[in-house]
C-alpha cells in the first residue's frame, strides 16, 4: 500500500514537472515569434441565417512554429501573463483592417471582428490603438467589430463604459462572446452600448437535445427585446440551423459554413455567397 502511494505522488510530480516545463519552453519559443513572423490570422464567417449571406468574418491568431499550428488555447494566456498579447494585438487589429480593404478591393463588403483581451482592454492606449489601426488603412470604421467577454466588463464598470462609448463614437461595432457563460445580470449590461450577443456553443452544441435549446431561444428573445443583433457560434448541424431560424436568430457561425480559414479560401467563399 505505502509502495504504491509513493507511487502514485512519484507519478503525479514527474506530470506536474513536465507540464511545467512545457509551459516554461513554450514561453521561451513564444517571446519573438510576431518579429519572427510566425503569427497568422484565419477568418471564419458570420453568415445571415435568412439569406445565406456572409456578413462578416471572425478574426482568429494562430501561430506557426516549426511547422506545427499552435491553437491559441495554448498561447494565449502566456501572451496576456507577458503582456505580450498587446503588441500582438495591435499587429491584428491592423491586418484585420488590410484584409477589409483587400476584400473591398476585390468588391467584397465585408466586416471583420477581433478579440479583445482583458489585458489589452484594460491599457489605456486601447481606444488609441483601434483609432490608429482605422485611420493607417483608411476603412470605414463600421467595418471593424470587437468582440468582448462579459468577465471584461465587470472589474471597473465605468472605465468599461468610457472606452466602450469612445470605441462606440468612431463607428467601431461591439459584440459580447460567449454571451451566456458570464455572470452579469441583463440590467448591468444594458449600460454599455453592444450592438450584439454572440450566443455561446455551449448552448448550442446539444439542439435539438436538452434544454439547451431553451436557453439559445431564450438568448434570441432576450435580443430581440433589447434591439441587439444574436449570432449563434459552433453551428454544425442541419437541426441546429432549422432551430436557429425557427427562432428568429440574425445569423450564425461555425463549422456549418466553414471553419476558420484563410483569407484567400475566405475570398472564394464570398464569391459563392455574396455574389448576384
Ligand atoms: P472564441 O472567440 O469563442 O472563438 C470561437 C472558437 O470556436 C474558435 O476556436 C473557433 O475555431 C471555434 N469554432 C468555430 N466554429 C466551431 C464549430 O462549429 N464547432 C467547434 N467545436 N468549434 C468551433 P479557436 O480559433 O481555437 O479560438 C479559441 C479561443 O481563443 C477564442 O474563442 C478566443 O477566446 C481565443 N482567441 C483566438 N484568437 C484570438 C485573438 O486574436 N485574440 C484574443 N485575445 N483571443 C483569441
Ligand atoms: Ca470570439
Ligand atoms: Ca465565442
Ligand atoms: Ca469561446
Amino acid at each position: 500500500h505505502a509502495k504504491a502511494k509513493r507511487l502514485g505522488h512519484a507519478c503525479y510530480r514527474s506530470e506536474m514537472t513536465d507540464r511545467l516545463v512545457e509551459y516554461r519552453s513554450t514561453q521561451e519559443r513564444l517571446s519573438g515569434a510576431l518579429e519572427r513572423g510566425e503569427f497568422f490570422i484565419v477568418y471564419q464567417p458570420k453568415v445571415d441565417l435568412q439569406t445565406g449571406v456572409i456578413r462578416d468574418v471572425e478574426a482568429l491568431l494562430r501561430w506557426r512554429y516549426n511547422g506545427e499550428v499552435i491553437p491559441p488555447y495554448r498561447f494565449i494566456s502566456l501572451l496576456e501573463q507577458s503582456r505580450e498579447i498587446i503588441p500582438v494585438s495591435n499587429w491584428i487589429a491592423t491586418q484585420a483592417c488590410r484584409q477589409i480593404a483587400e476584400w473591398e478591393l476585390q468588391g467584397y463588403k465585408v466586416g471583420v471582428s477581433i478579440n479583445v483581451s482583458a489585458v489589452q482592454f484594460k491599457d489605456d492606449e486601447f481606444c488609441d490603438m483601434i483609432a490608429a489601426a482605422i485611420n493607417e488603412v483608411g476603412i470605414d470604421p463600421r467595418s471593424l467589430e470587437c468582440e468582448i467577454t462579459e468577465g471584461l466588463l465587470i472589474d471597473n464598470v465605468s472605465e468599461a463604459v468610457d472606452k466602450l462609448v469612445q470605441i462606440k463614437e468612431m463607428g467601431v461595432r461591439i459584440s459580447i462572446d460567449d454571451f451566456g457563460t458570464g455572470y452579469s445580470s441583463l440590467a448591468y449590461l444594458r449600460q454599455f452600448p453592444i450592438d450584439t450577443l454572440k450566443i455561446d456553443r455551449a448552448f448550442i452544441k446539444d439542439i435539438p437535445h436538452a434544454d439547451d435549446g431553451t436557453i439559445a431561444s431564450s438568448i434570441i428573445v432576450l435580443s430581440k427585446a433589447l434591439g441587439l443583433n444574436v449570432i449563434a457560434e459552433g453551428v454544425e448541424t442541419d437541426e441546429q440551423i432549422e432551430f436557429l431560424k425557427h427562432h428568429d436568430c440574425d445569423e450564425y457561425q461555425g463549422y456549418y459554413m466553414s471553419p476558420p480559414v484563410s483569407p484567400e479560401e475566405i475570398s472564394v467563399l464570398l464569391e459563392r455567397h455574396n455574389s448576384g
